[in-house]
């Protein structure tokens, strides 16, 4: 094993007992990426000075006996759609060329507050709409374990770069399910909060309704790290939970003894792999055999999620993406008048799925057509929550596929959104709904490829939904590791 290859709790350790320094740490990243990313293409940018210079502090405050938690130490990755003060932040679009930010979004200041050394900005679908990142403007990111594949999307760049070994723990964001389709793709923990539970403040909006950001880590334990150093109540951000946050490590280690788990009916069947049906089914066997009581849950409104999310997402998208103007930020194109100019900046900054978003939420909020398209799948909206909430009535957490395939090669998908679309299948309920999901590696398909196991839980519902990954992830014993070709020194 290699020094990569430590996950945050173990890095931590060393760090702690002086058999490491976060210096070399950060070298030891900064060596893998350097190896690694011609074939990868996780990161956007590298910033090795900044990482350097936080690394030497990181060192001399721990020498001093000053912890900050955690993250002291320890190299992370952000995707680019989280504002760094002086570092580019670009949300994978050619509209944020050159664009930065004069200020640090709150999860960035939580990451410096905490003592996390930041290595560099991960590549994402352009504004995070995808599902594999080929819809980044500066090229795709691809997958660890097959370099022909995609690493999932749309935070893509920050899975490919934790699979690899490139950062040991990272944030993504997750509307649809960005955070936990990728991370079930390579093979590593991919968690979304309870929406409000982390702050937005300076995350380049999406679907402000469904953006929540969150951790892709090697470990059930390092995703609770993560969180707790970034999740918190924000007065920068209006919808921030203000409440009792629960405690995402009380359960870790409690087992799944007398929970009731719910295997969800409607999130089997067509157009998932046989591969990954059985390895959640034995999964759901573990479980059951480690005292957990499994029932077979229907949730009838998951088959009309989707529809509701293509409406709803893009909605919000075409009156968050208004700002793109050409007068406030980034790319400015010629013209001889205001409407011009900013007609002409939009037409070269935005990609083409960029675009179809922005048509599909402008159309759907149209006068005329607001009740049948946008009402009509709010409708939808509540009625999977209700749905949801009669669930939680009888069963402690809910059960699936992260994704119904494993990850897809590149190129396989480009040219049809909807069986893009179709990636998120699993995972968009949540978003919907605002409550946390977690995927957990559970093994791998016939090719070698990782396939990820879903967890779902109420609002606030942290602690279970941590302590049954925990569970999940000691049954699957899954700690293999990509063979990435690398470049020789
Ligand atoms: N793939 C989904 C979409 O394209 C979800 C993206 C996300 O969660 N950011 O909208």
């Amino acid at each position: 094993m290699t020094v990569t290859d430590l996950t945050v709790v173990a890095a931590g350790e060393r760090l702690r007992s002086g058999s490491t320094t976060s210096t070399e740490l950060v070298e030891a990243v900064l060596d893998r990426a350097s190896r690694t990313e011609a074939q990868l293409h996780a990161f956007l940018n590298i910033d090795r000075d900044g990482a350097l210079e936080s690394a030497a502090q990181a060192d001399a405050e721990l020498a001093e006996g000053k912890d900050r938690g955690p993250l002291h130490g320890i190299p992370i990755a952000l995707k680019d759609n989280m504002c760094t003060r002086g570092l580019e932040t670009t949300a994978s679009s050619q509209i944020l060329a050159g664009y930065v930010p004069p200020y640090d979004a709150t999860v960035v200041t939580k990451m410096r507050d905490g003592g996390a050394v930041l290595i560099g900005k991960t590549n994402l679908d352009e504004f995070a709409m995808g599902s594999s990142t080929e819809n980044s403007a500066y090229g795709p990111s691809f997958n660890p374990w097959d370099i022909g594949r995609i690493p999932g999307g749309s935070s893509g760049g920050s899975a490919a770069a934790v699979a690899a070994g490139s950062a040991f723990t990272a944030l993504g964001s997750d509307t649809g399910g960005s955070i936990r389709q990728p991370a079930s793709l390579t093979g590593i923990v991919g968690m979304k909060p309870t929406y409000g539970t982390v702050s937005r403040y300076g995350l380049i909006a999406f679907a402000s309704s469904l953006d929540q950001i969150g951790p892709l880590s090697k470990s059930v334990e390092d995703a609770a790290a993560t969180l707790e150093t970034i999740w918190g109540h924000d007065p920068l951000d209006s919808t921030s939970f203000s409440g009792e946050y629960p405690d995402p490590r009380a359960a870790l280690s409690k087992g799944v003894e007398g929970l009731k788990i719910g295997v969800v009916k409607e999130l089997a069947g067509e157009g998932y792999e046989p591969d990954v049906e059985s390895a959640v089914a034995e999964m759901v066997e573990q479980l059951h055999s480690a005292g957990a009581e499994i029932v077979e849950v229907s949730l009838p409104t998951f088959d009309i999620a989707m529809s509701a999310y293509y409406l709803i997402a893009p909605a919000e998208a075409s009156a968050n993406l208004a700002r793109f103007d050409g007068i406030r930020y980034g790319h400015r194109a010629d013209g001889s008048t205001t409407e011009e100019l900013m007609a002409r900046t939009r037409a070269e900054g935005f990609g083409p799925e960029v675009v179809r978003r922005v048509l599909l939420g402008t159309y759907a909020l149209s006068a005329g057509y607001y009740d049948a398209f946008y009402g009509q799948a709010q409708k939808v909206r509540a009625a999977v929550q209700e749905d949801l909430e009669r669930a939680y009535q009888s069963v402690d957490v809910l059960v699936s596929p992260t994704s119904p395939t494993v990850a897809f090669k590149a190129g396989d998908r480009v040219d049809e959104p909807l069986s893009m679309y179709l990636a998120d299948i699993c995972t968009i309920p949540m978003n919907l709904a605002g409550d946390p999901a977690i995927s957990v590696p559970i093994g791998l398909d016939g090719q070698g490829l990782p396939i990820g196991f879903h967890v779902m839980a109420p609002a606030l519902g942290e602690e279970v939904l941590f302590g049954v990954a925990a569970e999940v992830e000691r049954l699957a014993g899954f700690d293999a590791r990509p063979e990435i070709p690398v470049v020789a020194e």
